[in-house]
Parts: C-alpha cells; sequence; structure tokens
C-alpha cells in the first residue's frame, strides 16, 4: 500500500458543510443584499442620524442620547450577535457582507475584464500596473475610468442618505436643491472622491494593512471556527495546479490554512477547485476543498460548544435585550423642561423657559397649565402648541414682580392631543416688590 493509498484510508476529522459548490452565487447574493439594506435602511426611515436634533430617528421617533437603554441595549445586542458571528464563522463579515470588499472585488472584476488578470497584481511595493497586450486600448482605458467614476457617484450617495432625509437627496441630485441641501454639494464631492480613490486604487490594500475590524474579528476564531478543509486523501489532484490559491484575492493558500490566518471564508477557492474538477476528465469527484467546521471536544455537539465559547455574549446578549425591551416600553414621546431664562436675551430673573420637545416625525399639539399660582400672577407666552413634525418649543412665561416674598411652588401641566401628560414642578423664590423693582 502506497502512502496516497494509506492517506486515503484515514478518515476525514471534519463536520462538513453541504452546499458549497454553490457558494459563489450565495456569496454574491449576500454582498449585493446588503448593499440593498444599507440603502434600504436609511430611505425606509428605519434609521438615521438627525444631525439637527443630534439624535438618531429610527422609524417614527427621535431616540435621544438620553433615551440610554434603548441605544446601550441595542448596542449591545448587536455586538453579541456579531461576536455569535465571529466565534462560529470566523470573518465571514469581510466576505459575505463588507461593502468595502464588494466594491473592491467589483473593481477587481472590471479590471481584468478590460485590462486583464495581470492588471490586478497591485500591492504597496507600487510595482507598475501590467496590461494585457490585447487589451492595451485607450477605448479600455476610459470604460473602466468612466465605470469607477460612476459607480463612486451611486455608491456616494449611501453615506449622505443617513444624514439627510430622502427628499432632501432628491432635491439635490433633481437639482432642485431645498435649504437643508445647501451644503451637500461639498460633501457629496468629498464622499465620491474617497470612494473613486477606494475603487481606483486601494481596494484590498485596505483589508491587507489598515483594517483594524479584521483582526478584531480574528481574536474570536478558535480550532472549532468555520474554515477551509483540505482533502489531502487525493492531494494527486493538486500536481501542476494552484487555481484555488490563484483564485484567492488574500494570497493565501487554502491548502493549507491555520487557525489564525487571515482567510475570511468567501469560498472562492471552494468554488474554483469545485469547478475544476466538474470540467475535468482526469480528476474524479467533488473539490477538494470544502467548508468545515474543526472537531469540538468529546461530549460537546456544534452548538454546546459555541454556546460554551460565546458565555459571556451570550449573558450581554441577554442583558442588552432586557435593556433594549426596558428603553422601548418606558419610552416617552415628549419631553416637559422648564428652568430659569434670566440668561437669555432680554429675560430676567422673573421669567422661565418652558421647553416642550415632540419626539415623534409627526404632527402633534399641545395644552399647557400652570398650577399653583394665580392666573393674575404670571403671564404664558402661549398656553396651545402645534408640530408639524419632531423639534422643540420654548414658551416663556413672565413671573409677576409683585408676587409676594418667599417660595413659591407652582407646577407645568403638559398633555398632548394622544393623551400623553406630563408634570415639571419648580420652586421660585419670590424677592418681593421692593428687589424687584429695583
Ligand atoms: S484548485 Fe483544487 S486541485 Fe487545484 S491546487 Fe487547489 S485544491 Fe488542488
Ligand atoms: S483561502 Fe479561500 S475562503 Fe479563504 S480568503 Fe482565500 S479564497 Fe477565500
Amino acid at each position: 500500500m502506497n502512502a496516497q493509498q494509506q492517506l486515503s484510508q484515514i478518515p476525514i476529522q471534519q463536520e462538513h458543510v453541504p452546499g458549497a459548490q454553490s457558494v459563489r452565487q450565495w456569496r454574491r447574493f449576500s454582498q449585493y443584499f446588503v448593499v440593498f439594506l444599507l440603502v434600504v435602511i436609511p430611505v425606509s426611515g428605519l434609521f438615521r442620524v438627525d444631525m439637527m436634533a443630534g439624535a438618531f430617528h429610527m422609524l417614527d421617533y427621535q431616540i435621544w442620547f438620553a433615551d440610554m437603554s434603548i441605544i446601550m441595549g441595542f448596542w449591545i445586542m448587536v455586538a453579541t450577535l456579531l461576536i455569535f458571528m465571529y466565534s462560529w464563522a470566523g470573518s465571514v463579515f469581510c466576505g459575505w457582507i463588507c461593502p468595502q470588499n464588494t466594491l473592491s472585488e467589483w473593481a477587481n472584476a472590471m479590471t481584468s475584464k478590460m485590462l486583464g488578470r495581470r492588471a490586478l497584481m497591485m500591492d504597496i511595493t507600487g510595482e507598475e500596473m501590467k496590461v494585457a497586450l490585447r487589451k492595451n486600448r485607450w477605448l479600455n482605458k476610459i470604460v473602466l475610468g468612466i465605470s469607477f467614476l460612476l459607480v463612486s457617484m451611486l455608491f456616494a450617495i449611501i453615506p449622505l442618505l443617513y444624514f439627510f432625509s430622502p427628499a432632501v437627496i432628491w432635491s439635490f441630485l433633481t437639482l432642485e436643491p431645498l435649504p437643508e441641501a445647501q451644503s451637500l454639494l461639498w460633501i457629496y464631492s468629498v464622499s465620491i472622491l474617497v470612494v473613486l480613490i477606494d475603487v481606483a486604487v486601494m481596494r484590498h490594500l485596505v483589508c491587507k494593512y489598515m483594517c483594524v475590524y479584521r483582526i478584531w474579528q480574528h481574536s474570536f476564531k478558535t480550532r472549532e471556527t468555520l474554515h477551509i478543509a483540505y482533502d489531502e486523501s487525493r492531494s494527486d489532484h493538486c500536481e501542476n495546479c494552484t487555481y484555488c490559491e490563484d483564485s484567492c484575492f488574500l494570497d493565501i493558500d487554502p491548502r493549507q490554512t491555520v487557525v489564525f490566518d487571515s482567510c475570511i471564508n468567501c469560498g472562492d477557492c471552494v468554488a474554483a477547485c469545485d469547478t475544476l474538477h466538474s470540467k475535468s476528465k482526469k480528476m474524479q469527484g467533488p473539490g477538494l476543498l470544502s467548508f468545515a467546521f474543526g472537531q469540538s471536544k468529546p461530549g460537546r455537539n456544534g452548538l454546546t460548544s459555541l454556546l460554551s465559547r460565546t458565555r459571556a455574549a451570550t449573558v450581554g446578549a441577554v442583558i442588552g435585550a432586557l435593556w433594549f425591551a426596558v428603553g422601548i416600553a418606558n419610552y416617552q414621546p415628549y419631553v416637559l423642561l422648564a428652568d430659569k431664562a434670566e440668561l437669555l436675551q432680554g429675560m430676567n430673573a422673573n421669567d422661565y423657559r418652558i421647553n416642550i420637545s415632540n419626539k415623534r416625525y409627526r404632527a402633534a399639539n399641545m395644552d399647557l397649565k400652570i398650577e399653583g399660582l394665580d392666573a393674575s400672577e404670571y403671564t404664558l407666552e402661549s398656553n396651545d402648541l402645534i408640530w408639524q413634525t419632531a423639534g422643540r418649543k420654548d414658551v416663556i412665561m413672565h413671573i409677576s414682580p409683585d408676587l409676594k416674598k418667599g417660595i413659591h411652588r407652582f407646577t407645568v401641566h403638559a398633555k398632548a392631543g394622544d393623551g400623553w401628560q406630563d408634570d415639571f414642578t419648580v420652586y421660585y423664590y419670590a424677592e418681593g416688590m421692593a428687589k424687584a423693582g429695583g
């Protein structure tokens, strides 16, 4: 029995994941679906940043930094779900989700089509780009340049959608800018420039040399994490073949992956070897590469193993979910405050500012009432407030200087048209007629 036959007798200690052959199509679907989601999330109003209010815009609600439970609960949940993902599937975020990688892969495919595969061999060495002789035409370079610019212009809109409403963006794109769109030209130009540099020059250099997030994901990898497995028992198929290695844009040899290498489980090498085997008459059987989880410790199945590795994250996820639920249950759609207005222009120590915020992006109205003072002892600028959308309103309350000397307790009572109501109690020290007048 020769060495090769002996190898083939050894059972492979891996738990293979079925369906790896179609991995390329699934990955493309995942990448483009993420880009689709990145557009749908802000356009649908699911999540945006309201810069004017210094708050998050989620559905119809304004979430302030003061809504600690919602913000912290949400981020703890997201962070722990990501930790689950890193622990179970390694750096799949890079290969299946990251839009920077999606863009880089598209740029590589375009470059390869227009200038040949060797034009992809760019690195920080500054080596000159090698264009295939039969593709070395101006037309190819111009088409490539224009496609880079158009895609950059398209992608550059995505970050803007998170800071400006679709109506503002649309008014800017149709050259009929609303007042809020005045600063957009500069922001959009910078955004295009950043994406263009990424697409034309940086691409996977960002992944290789700049991305800290990739290193963070690696820190959660273990031997039990999803990785590329190689069927060594049929390694004779690999004589004179480096197809999988050539297909890896991170320059890894997929036949020798180790736990802490930079593989992002994109599966391109799996698809490459599968394709090779499906086309070759000499090579029998499926490809030699597949996705696999490493062996769990004895007595533990995959799920038990995952849960034991992510015990802290599981506790964190439960705490995050509870905190988030408490925040949602206690969410206040309006905020009522009252404070001294003497620092405001034209005001004095007898003036109070009543500040009311509508935290929902919808029309609202509210009645204000003062309890604890006689109607002759104060004047209220307005006691009927109307909003068209979320926003803050100030109502100035002037307290009469004739108020008897001493501490007075009064309450600002607010009642919204939708039934919400709240009180704010103020203790006011009146200095008496002589002092106030003096
Ligand atoms: S593509 Fe398949 S056959 Fe070719 S070197 Fe890679 S693992 Fe071996
Ligand atoms: S080794 Fe395979 S799965 Fe890993 S990054 Fe390279 S091509 Fe992708």
